[in-house]
């Protein structure tokens, strides 16, 4: 069986992936304590989703697979963006989820409903050792609502309405997020290309 490192130490990512990869073995960065912490500096999500699974799979000598994703709002200029996960600037301290969906919040407090368009986007990339690199990207399309609600999910998922959906992605279920969501498009995707990635890769 072929084993690929997935670059996060986000155990719910790793169930994820698990899912919908059958036949490859898929580790977490807790297998590898040693690994190096890679800041995300670049300005896009694929560069950062590069940036982390170059560095893993220079680590492990394996296959490695990263993403990077966050919110995009068309009346913040697709912000917050690779700023997703600090966009209130309280990065790793307290309650950062919440404090980052009441910034969006007050942010579009005066742009009428109509007007709050809105994607998720995901990035994910696999990079063989010795081998290519493949980047994918999946979307969610949808609209910002005014008021959380919902408590699935995580990060912006209680103020994000999928379009074709009544329910926010946070009061959708896992299994039905999957199915619509940006990550889970964009790891269906490089799935498909996985095995044939690591066959090209081998030693012959
Ligand atoms: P990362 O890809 O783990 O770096 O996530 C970046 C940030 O984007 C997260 O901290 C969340 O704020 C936001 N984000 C990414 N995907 C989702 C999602 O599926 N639901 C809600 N928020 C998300």
């Amino acid at each position: 069986m072929s084993t690929i490192v997935l670059a996060t130490r986000n155990a719910g990512k790793v169930a994820e992936l698990h899912r919908i990869l059958s036949g490859i073995e898929v580790v977490g960065l807790e297998a590898f304590p040693d690994a190096p912490e890679v800041p995300e500096t670049e300005l896009t999500f694929e560069g950062n989703a590069l940036l982390k699974a170059r560095a893993i799979a220079a680590h492990t000598g394996l296959p490695a697979v990263a993403d990077d994703s966050g919110l995009c709002v068309r009346a913040l200029n697709d912000m917050p963006g690779v700023l997703s996960a600090r966009w209130s600037g309280r990065f790793g301290a307290g309650d950062a989820d919440r404090a980052n969906l009441e910034l969006v919040l007050d942010q579009l407090a005066d742009v009428a409903e109509d007007r709050r368009a809105a994607h998720f986007v995901c990035a994910a990339v696999l990079v063989v050792p010795g081998g290519p690199e493949h980047v994918v990207e999946g979307r969610m399309h949808g609209r910002v609502i005014d008021a959380p609600r919902g408590t699935g999910g995580f990060g912006y998922d209680p103020i994000f309405l999928p379009d074709g959906h009544d329910r926010t992605s946070a009061e959708l279920t896992a299994e039905e997020k999957d199915a619509i969501s940006h990550r889970g498009r964009a790891f269906r995707a490089l799935a498909e290309l996985i095995p044939q990635a690591i066959e090209a890769a081998r030693p012959r």
